[in-house]
This record gives C-alpha cells, sequence and structure tokens, in this order.
C-alpha cells in the first residue's frame, strides 16, 4: 500500500499540467489563426479548416441559407462532412430542402435525432407545445442541445453559419476559428473541439447574392418571408425592416433567443438564464 500512495499523487501532479498545456497551445493556435485569416474570404477559411481537420471536422447545416458553406465546401474540391439536427419539429418545406441538397451534392447528411425516450418523457408530461408555457431551453436542450453534444464528441472541428450580423445581441463578436468555449470534441473536455465560423464577417446580402450566382438551391421558405429558418412551432416570416431574430421564440425575452447551440456567444449574466440548456 504504501508504494501505491507514492504513485497517485506522482502520476496526477504529471496529467494536470499537461491537459492544460494542450488547451493553451489550442487556443494560441485559434488566436493566431483567427489573425491570419481576418481578411481571409469564406472559401479560403473553409478550405483551411478542412485541409487541417479532414475527416474529423463536419458543417452543421440548419436547412437555411447555410447552405451556403456546403457551397463553400464544394468549391474546395475537398471531401467535406455535412450533419443536420432533425429536431422532429422542422417545417415540411425544410425536410424538403435537406432531400434537394442531398440530390444537388451528392451527399448524404448525417443527421442526428433526439432520445427518444427523453422527447417521449417532456412531451407526455408537458405536452406538444411546453416551450410556449414555460420557455424554449428544455425541448431546445432534448431535441437540439444533446443531439449536438452527441454529433461533435465524435468530432474535432465543426463549421457553423454564424454570422455577426444574425444578432447583434449575442454574435457581434464571433472570430472566423476560435476554440469552441461550450462543447467537447473527440479527445474530450472543453478546449478539444475548434469551431469554424467561415462567414462570420460576410452580410447576409452577400450570403444571398453568393446563393444565387452559383445557382444554389434555397429552402422554399424563404420566398415565404422567412430570413430565420428553425423549427416550425418556434419560427415565424419577419415584415420588411424587422431583425431575422425577431421571428424566432418571439414571445420571449431577446437575449434569451440563443437555442443553446451557440450559448458561449452570450455573456456572462446572459448565460446565468440560459442556465442548463447546453
Ligand atoms: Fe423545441 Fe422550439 Fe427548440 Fe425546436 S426550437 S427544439 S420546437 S423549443
Amino acid at each position: 500500500p504504501k508504494r501505491n500512495d507514492s504513485i497517485v499523487p506522482l502520476a496526477a501532479t504529471i496529467a494536470a499540467p499537461e491537459v492544460v498545456e494542450k488547451e493553451k497551445v489550442e487556443a494560441e493556435d485559434c488566436e493566431q489563426l483567427a489573425k491570419s485569416l481576418v481578411n481571409a474570404s469564406p472559401l479560403e477559411i473553409m478550405d483551411k479548416a478542412l485541409e487541417k481537420f479532414g475527416n474529423d471536422i463536419a458543417i452543421a447545416f440548419s436547412g437555411a441559407e447555410d447552405v451556403a458553406l456546403i457551397e463553400y465546401a464544394r468549391l474546395t474540391g475537398r471531401p467535406f462532412r455535412v450533419f443536420s439536427l432533425d429536431t422532429g419539429r422542422l417545417n415540411p418545406e425544410t425536410y424538403q430542402f435537406f432531400d434537394t441538397v442531398e440530390k444537388h451534392y451528392g451527399i448524404r447528411i448525417e443527421y442526428m435525432f433526439p432520445d427518444s425516450v427523453e422527447v417521449q418523457a417532456l412531451v407526455r408530461s408537458k405536452g406538444l407545445f411546453s416551450f410556449y408555457e414555460d420557455g424554449h431551453q428544455e425541448c431546445c436542450r432534448v431535441r437540439k442541445v444533446r443531439p449536438l453534444r452527441r454529433a461533435l464528441k465524435g468530432l474535432r472541428a465543426w463549421i457553423t453559419g454564424q454570422r455577426k450580423d444574425q444578432s447583434p445581441g449575442t454574435r457581434s463578436e464571433i472570430p472566423v476559428v476560435q476554440v469552441d468555449p461550450v462543447f467537447e470534441g473527440l479527445d474530450g473536455g472543453i478546449g478539444s473541439l475548434v469551431k469554424w465560423n467561415p462567414v462570420a464577417n460576410v452580410d447576409g446580402r452577400d450570403i444571398w447574392n453568393f446563393l444565387r450566382a452559383m445557382n444554389v438551391p434555397v429552402n422554399s421558405l424563404h420566398s415565404q418571408g422567412y430570413i430565420s429558418i428553425g423549427c416550425e412551432p418556434c419560427t415565424r416570416p419577419v415584415l420588411p425592416g424587422q431583425h431575422e431574430r425577431e421571428g424566432r421564440w418571439w414571445w420571449e425575452d431577446a437575449k434569451a433567443k440563443e437555442c443553446g447551440l451557440h450559448k458561449g456567444n452570450i455573456k456572462q449574466e446572459d448565460a446565468a438564464q440560459l442556465n442548463g440548456s447546453g
């Protein structure tokens, strides 16, 4: 027993600094990369992301204008992976669009589904529309955040369509690449996943110009006035001049309008309100 006593603390003191060191290197790496790519085009950023992470990176595709990410990936000529969260509550138009995108690009989207036991428990106890009564956090946690967490646990990096102009309140400081502040990657622990945001600095209008110029298929909901697209019960069209986030969870306070997928964008005091959604 005496021998064991001396081994355990020694192992502990060796292991701890290694982990910290690795996280620090990743963070410094990302900061350097972000700096070097600050004036890069989305295509250049996408190319760098796919080059660096190969099969360990995937595009998170929501079924909206983030289809631009898939077009950029195609243009790099590199192989790429795409995953989507099928919450079970998407508009029929979005399912149609997923199918169109699969055919257009000759790809299979890797769908992530919620845990059936968790959805069943939520719906049986609170009904199908509990989010209108007590907020969207619980339903989003079950249908989106946990499936996303599972998807990311199999990756070293992911690619999002987040843009600074989407939500001035929560997305104004998004770098083009960062260590994911919320989710874990394949190697486990916060700091083990890199998050790429190739269109962070791009204006929404430029995304649309790009989609038109490249003849990319788009979700037919856009022609019905939808800008932001999410689940059917929680998304509605906006009027001209209204901000796109006004079409999401419109019955809730503006600060709470991150569903947990990008919770790291929310500053400390606001994140407290969302406690448990990640
Ligand atoms: Fe549930 Fe609405 Fe969140 Fe979709 S957006 S997971 S329906 S609360």
